[in-house]
């Protein structure tokens, strides 16, 4: 009998040590820990700003070419097109509310496993994810925004904007412009680059030419 109290005096409390270690095991400093990044934090204010750039910077590379590869593939590969992107490029014309409209394997591949990838080899923390994601699905958005909008930052910024993608989605662009969300690196290294004018429409607005002719086309 004393057995059996002990054993119900001691349970209660290995379940709130339990619960204790899961709830510190899953927060963003204890996380950090393994990426090594918030604990840089206390090093001085300079070199965390400087290892944020370098994680971001870091991050967008990764997942810029994740996403290159895994993209082109779905447009050369017949059975990912069918089943999986043609869902996307329902969306001759983008607009915002389309960034991330695709099929549930597609964001499972490019967007789930090229986060994670861009997270864990960056070793930014859970903390600055959570800013470097916002920016990313931001992004996302501005490009298939189908506005050319003067002061955008992004596209200031980024080459890779609503007017470089809205080109990948127009008919004769499905071959051209794989490059997302942020460069426009893979595209020009590996000859995918289309290039384009914007053009003043009569009804208002721009629309994109492109200025190179598809000799399959
Ligand atoms: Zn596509
Ligand atoms: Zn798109």
């Amino acid at each position: 009998m004393k057995i059996v109290r002990i054993w119900f005096r001691r349970e209660p409390l290995s379940k709130v040590l339990f619960f204790n270690k899961l709830f510190k095991l899953s927060s963003p400093s204890s996380f950090s820990r393994f990426t090594g990044s918030d604990a840089d934090a206390t090093n001085s204010k300079g070199h965390y700003l400087v290892d944020i750039v370098r994680q971001f910077f870091t991050a967008m590379v990764v997942l810029d070419t994740w996403q290159y590869f895994m993209h082109r593939l779905m447009h050369q590969n017949k059975f990912l097109y069918r089943h999986i992107h043609s869902l996307h490029h329902r969306l001759v014309v983008p607009y915002a509310f389309g960034a991330l409209y695709n099929h549930p394997i597609e964001g499972l591949l490019l967007d789930t496993i090229g986060g994670a990838l861009a997270f864990l080899i960056s070793g930014m923390s859970l903390r600055a994810s959570i800013f470097f994601f916002s920016f990313a699905t931001i992004k996302t958005v501005g490009d298939h925004c189908g506005l050319w909008l003067p002061g955008n930052l992004f596209h200031v910024f980024f080459r890779n904007n609503s007017a470089y993608h809205d080109v990948h989605h127009r008919l004769y662009g499905a071959k051209y412009n794989f490059s997302q969300p942020f460069f426009i690196t893979w595209d020009k290294i590996l000859g995918t680059y289309m290039p384009y004018t914007l053009e003043k429409r009569a009804g208002g607005g721009f629309g994109v030419k492109p200025t190179k002719v598809d000799k399959d086309d």
